[in-house]
């Protein structure tokens, strides 16, 4: 092992030479603490390869994961909030709202947009968390409600990208309209029989689960999302008992009936397409063909 031994003594590497690793190379899981690169993490879809844990990403991800080529055409992407009500808090609205657009390089807490999945035409509706806490104002209300149109008129699926603390405190009322508005504009799109899917992702709460998120022809769901109307600690508080395990999990929603299947986002593309092809094919034929009918019938 004279190979192994270090002859030389007392090396000390000056400071200056040392190697840094440079630094946002590594992911690690915050559910099973792996650590993997940051490149492998990007092309598990920001998800753990150990344990399946999604990690929270926003609409740019996902239209990345979504469309094909990443290609999309953005609709009403200019659309953002006025201070109707006056409203300050730590600070002014309108300045956290210009602080908030710096920081994150989006207008609000949605972003919408017609392109294809695997072919098939879809138009996305999908919120961004790191805006205000994906909260619900007059503009994701009004985004989504034009997307909603947009799909009616061109008889395109839409698909909703839930990902929101509920409404926005600061639009107060006029963020509880948007409820009303979304929803409405979602059964005109039930009336002209466009296939609408709602995709809950980790927190899916407040105001939008009571609305939109929840009035899919189909709801579905990423692994481990939390979903909810009010927060744990409020409703153990109200009604005085302590709440089951994995209460809130999209696991334990899709076992009591209010989910129709968890989907992990690597097969999302996938079973979003499958799904609306399925529901694009002509009515289904009928049980007798219609000579044979007729030779019956005689
Ligand atoms: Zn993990």
């Amino acid at each position: 092992m004279s190979w192994f031994r270090r002859v030389e003594k007392g090396i000390v590497t000056p400071t200056e030479q040392k190697k840094e690793t440079p630094d946002g190379l590594w992911h690690k899981c915050p559910e099973c603490k792996t650590v993997i690169s940051k490149a492998e993490h990007r092309q598990n879809l920001y998800t753990c390869p150990s344990c399946d844990f999604h990690d929270r990403v926003n609409s740019h991800e996902y239209f990345e994961i979504l469309f094909d080529d990443n290609e999309f055409q953005e609709l009403d992407e200019n659309l953002s909030s006025s201070d109707p009500l006056s409203f300050v808090d730590t600070k002014p609205y309108p300045d956290r709202i210009v602080a908030t657009q710096r920081k994150t390089n989006l207008k609000d807490a949605v972003r919408t947009a017609h392109g294809k999945a695997n072919g098939v035409d879809l138009v996305v509706a999908c919120m961004d968390f790191n805006f205000i806490g994906g909260s619900m104002g007059s503009v994701v209300g009004e985004k989504i409600s034009r997307a909603i149109d947009y799909s009616r008129k061109h008889k395109i699926p839409f698909l909703m990208i839930s990902k929101s603390g509920g409404a926005r405190m600061m639009e107060a009322g006029y963020s509880l309209m948007q409820m009303a508005k979304t929803s409405a504009k979602l059964a005109l799109l039930s009336e002209e029989k466009v296939p609408y899917i709602s995709l809950l992702t980790d927190p899916t709460t407040g105001g939008v689960t009571a609305s939109f998120a929840m009035l899919g022809d189909f709801n579905i769901s990423e692994p481990g999302a939390l979903i909810g109307f009010a927060g744990p600690r409020v409703i153990k508080e109200t009604i005085g008992k302590d709440l089951p395990k994995g209460f809130q999990s999209a696991e334990f929603v899709l076992e009591h009936g209010f989910l129709d299947f968890i989907v992990h986002r690597k097969e999302l593309k996938q079973r979003l397409a499958d799904l609306l092809t399925m529901l694009a094919e002509p009515q289904a034929t009928p049980a007798v063909e219609p000579a044979v009918a007729k030779a019956v019938a005689k």
